[in-house]
């Protein structure tokens, strides 16, 4: 779709309702490099992740997560933000994001500038001991992964691309996976698992976020996951108008006042021009209309 015209609707949209919550999701740092669990049809691809809970209870569960971690780190923590992080942390300084959620465990929009940001399913970039409850850097623990498997390393560099058909080949079975430094527990990635649930004070600090917010906008999540789309069903209980930009279908499809099928990182760039050259109206920071129809820009 027409990027010019989907920064158009965006900005009608945010000065009807300039106090926005945000809740980003995967689509919005695909642009940097990390690569998105979905695609348009909001299906898994390749194939689901590791559970939570096969991940306590099973040592090839962790063999197979750390292993594939430890090849992946370095091009993960190496991402930098983009036009989308960029621009919505200019949005909070506009005073219109007033709160960030994010379903991403990357730290990117933190690290664009954002301050209010709420990380609904953790950080990548710490682990956590499930035994004594100490946190270590995700970094530190790279280092005892590389000292402990040497021979899994640079799967990436090898020809093949397909690292997980290497490791399978490699056998598993011979793969050291971290423990904690401090008493030798189970340690876990500080982040929200699939099948587990987001801890309910985190909930509880996004929804009175939202409370005090004109309307909810979703940028580059197909809200496939309950833990997002709970945000939608309270925004639309409330009155609160619901915008989403995405490329693809998401499941609040019906309940969207407006959707912008288009790349984020183009739209919010092109949408902070838009709003510049035509600053908000006076009487824009009055509590605006309930949701209209809906308008599907595809
Ligand atoms: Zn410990």
């Amino acid at each position: 779709m027409n990027v010019a015209t989907g920064a158009q609707a965006l900005a009608d949209f945010i000065r009807r309702h300039p106090r926005l919550v945000v809740l980003s999701g995967a689509g919005c740092s695909t642009p940097s490099g990390i690569p998105d669990y979905r695609d348009a049809s909001g299906n898994w691809k390749p194939g689901p992740p590791v559970l939570g809970a096969q991940f306590v209870r099973e040592l090839p569960a962790r063999q197979r997560y750390w292993a594939r971690s430890l090849n992946g780190w370095p091009r993960f923590q190496a991402a930098r933000p983009n036009g989308a992080h960029r621009a919505l942390a200019r949005l909070e300084q506009h005073g219109h994001v007033r709160h960030l959620i994010t379903q991403n465990v990357d730290g990117l929009h933190q690290h664009a500038g954002s301050r209010a940001v709420t990380e609904l399913h953790g950080s990548l970039a710490r682990v956590r001991c499930l035994a004594c409850g100490d946190v270590c850097a995700r970094a530190a623990v790279q280092r005892m992964l590389e000292r402990d498997n040497p021979g899994f390393m640079n799967l990436d560099a090898a020809p093949a691309p397909d690292g997980d058909a290497q490791l399978e080949a490699r056998g598993l079975g011979d793969f050291r996976v971290p423990d904690c430094p401090r008493c030798g527990g189970m340690l876990k990635p500080d982040v929200v698992f699939f099948g587990e649930s987001v801890p309910a004070p985190t909930v509880a600090t996004c929804l009175d976020a939202l409370a005090q917010a004109d309307a909810l906008l979703c940028v580059g999540t197909s809200l496939m996951v309950y833990s997002g789309f709970r945000f939608c069903r309270h925004a639309v209980a409330r009155g609160q108008p619901v915008a989403a930009l995405n490329l693809g279908r998401t499941r609040a499809d019906d309940m969207l006042t407006l959707k912008v099928a288009a790349a984020c990182d183009e739209v919010l760039a092109a949408l902070l021009e838009e709003l510049q050259a035509q600053p908000d109206v006076p009487n824009a920071l009055q509590r605006s209309e309930p949701p209209s129809s809906t308008s599907t820009m595809a």
